[in-house]
């Protein structure tokens, strides 16, 4: 018996008996199902799996797979089956049949075909994303472990100077990747965003106060425009300091010495823009798509020297997303770098 929202019992419409009820809903589900008797022979088959048995190339590979399945079945090898479709685009599916037992005897099987594209992209994605974590990590941790043996043979107090000032700065590589990564996953993790009117100026003042030790490490000046009246934007701090920081970051590790950085606020109608302006090295046209990706770098060595985690980036993009808005880069090798914040102001 059903019940309907007031809790009261509630039977199907008399113009719809339970059997058509029941195919509706197998009509309705993301998912081929076709219910066959114990020789394989066809009893029902759902829309979705109709669908399958049409003409098109890649479903017709679809129906062959499944009908396989089907035979397999009929034959009491009620096993799953993964196929890929190479596409494009490449699906990728989970084929499962399942036996129908009534008096402890097999009278049929139900089969049915999934779709996990997405789920497997997701799988690959995370399985990436270990990988890279898990190299990134191995990089510091491998070259403290040589440093360590070198220095347990070595009495030269010059050299030994030397290797453990080698040690700190692996340790200090070793701790920003943990800790960009932290603030990546705080950032990604969905209702983690608690923005409140405030205004703009104290947020650029804390991000340039963050940067200040490693700028003037280089000469590297900051000069900061901001419009007559400081406007207020409904922001995350926290995540706005941090998103800001790593494009002032950027802009001082890919600058040279007594190079200067440019930050500029423009209040219009409908966006708030922050600009962070440098005269560095710039990006080639080619990465210029790629290098909001985690661990994406132009130039391997130069970001272990400069001692970049290659996760600023993805940090910056997923702190805008969080505030409805979005990212520009403009680039020129050996000009500079200008990445634009846009923010709109309703959001
Ligand atoms: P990283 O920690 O390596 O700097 P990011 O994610 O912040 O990682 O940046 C990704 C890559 O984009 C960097 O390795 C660098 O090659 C390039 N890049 C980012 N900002 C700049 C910039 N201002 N000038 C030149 N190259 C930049």
């Amino acid at each position: 018996m059903l019940h309907d929202s007031n809790g009261q019992h509630s039977s199907p419409q008399p113009s719809i008996n339970k059997v058509k009820y029941l195919e509706m809903g197998l009509n309705s589900l993301n998912l081929g199902v076709v219910v066959c008797d114990s020789n394989g022979g066809i009893i029902f088959a759902n829309s979705q799996a109709e669908k399958m048995f049409s003409t098109s190339y890649g479903d017709a590979l679809t129906a062959k797979e499944f009908q396989n399945l089907i035979h397999e079945a009929a034959k009491g090898n009620y096993t799953n089956q993964n196929f890929d479709l190479f596409g494009p685009p490449k699906r990728s599916f989970l084929a499962k049949a399942t036996p129908l037992i009534e008096d402890q005897k097999v009278v049929g099987f139900t089969a049915t075909l999934e779709d996990i594209s997405l789920k497997k992209q997701l799988d690959d994605v995370r399985r990436d994303f270990v990988a890279n974590v898990s190299h990134e990590l191995k990089t510091p941790i491998g070259a403290m472990q040589l440093l360590a043996e070198t220095m347990s043979i070595e009495s030269d107090p010059d050299v030994l100077a030397r290797l453990s000032s080698r040690v700190e700065k692996e340790a200090i590589r070793l701790g920003r990747i943990v800790e960009d990564l932290l603030d990546l996953s705080r950032i990604e993790s969905s209702g983690s965003t608690e923005k409140r009117n405030q205004p703009i100026d104290q947020v650029i003042q804390e991000a340039v106060s963050r940067v200040s030790t490693s700028a003037s490490l280089k000469d590297v000046s900051i000069d900061i425009v901001l419009p007559k009246d400081t406007p207020e934007i409904s922001i995350d701090a926290r995540q706005m300091i941090s998103a800001i920081y790593n494009l002032l970051d950027n802009a001082v590790k890919y600058s040279d010495q007594n190079d200067q950085i440019q930050l500029e606020v423009v209040d219009s109608v409908d966006w708030l823009t922050l600009s962070v302006r440098d005269n560095g090295i710039g990006i080639p046209p080619r990465d210029l798509e790629r290098i909001f990706e985690r661990f994406y770098r132009v130039d391997q060595n130069r970001s272990r020297i400069t001692g970049g985690t290659g996760l600023g980036l993805s940090i910056v993009r997923h702190v805008v997303e969080n505030h409805e808005g979005h990212i520009t880069v403009e680039s020129e090798e050996g000009k500079g770098s200008t990445f634009t914040v846009w923010l709109p102001k309703d959001a």
